[in-house]
């Protein structure tokens, strides 16, 4: 038998559990992590980064509260970069459909809280449905939370420079940069976000270019560690609460 403390220590990764485990952890707490990321185009950082990102966020937000993290539902909703070798898109009912079943599974299991970390704006129809979802199993709670452009974490990366964007540095992390693969000096003007939003994917492999929207391609370590503390702080809040 597992003492609680034990348990507090080992719960993090579902992978790092076994089923006797989080049979045992769902008799003190019914909360869970579920990340979303997406794999497509970030200019010179990995394909993972939203996958990347979100999960480890979740881990470390989740690792002192003792509460499990579900790998990163990797594949996203990306239709606009489909022309960069790659990425990969779910279609919006593809999508729904999966979380659906997982959140169903969840339910099968026992958890009654779960918090969705998502790290890529295409997946908002994912969004949309945990509430239809919600409202269809009234004994489950589910947050869907960007924790990207949350309050506090927006605020910072809005601190360090105000030029923040799809792959620019502010996706630049020691853990989403790729090894021996130099990053631009420049300062790249916006993108024209307006005419992204018109285009089809060509167009829109010609409109952005390399990948980046707009701004610096990598900033420091010690700011995008500040940024990181941010996040993981403020994406913990959310685990904590509030909750219905
Ligand atoms: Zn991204």
């Amino acid at each position: 038998m597992l003492t609680a403390q034990q348990l507090r220590w080992d719960a993090m990764r579902i992978f790092e559990m076994n089923w006797m485990q989080v049979e045992t952890y769902l008799k003190g707490d019914d909360r869970c992590v579920l990340p979303i990321g997406s794999v497509e185009q970030h200019g010179y950082l990995s394909l993972g980064v939203d996958a990347i990102l979100s999960e480890r966020v979740s881990v470390e937000a989740a690792e002192p509260l003792g509460v499990p993290v579900y790998p990163a539902l990797s594949f996203g909703i990306t239709p606009y970069f489909s022309a960069f070798p790659g990425t990969i898109s779910l279609r919006v009912t593809t999508a729904v459909e999966l979380v659906r079943d997982v959140l169903d599974s969840l339910k099968r299991a026992g958890f009654r809280r779960v918090l969705m970390v998502n790290g890529h704006g295409g997946n908002a129809p994912v969004g949309s449905f945990t509430q239809e979802w919600m409202a269809a199993n009234t004994d489950v709670s589910v947050k869907f939370f960007n924790w990207y452009n949350a309050p506090k974490t927006w605020a910072k990366a809005k601190a360090i420079d105000e030029v923040a964007s799809h792959a620019s540095w502010m996706e630049n992390f020691p853990w989403t940069r790729l090894a021996n693969i130099a990053m631009p000096n420049e300062r790249k003007m916006m993108i024209d976000t307006d005419r992204l939003r018109a285009a089809n994917p060509a167009q829109a492999r010609a409109i952005v270019g390399d990948g980046n929207f707009g701004g610096l391609y990598q900033r420091s370590d010690d700011e995008m560690l500040a940024l990181w503390r941010v996040a993981v702080d403020e994406t913990r809040g959310v685990i904590e609460g509030p909750w219905a």
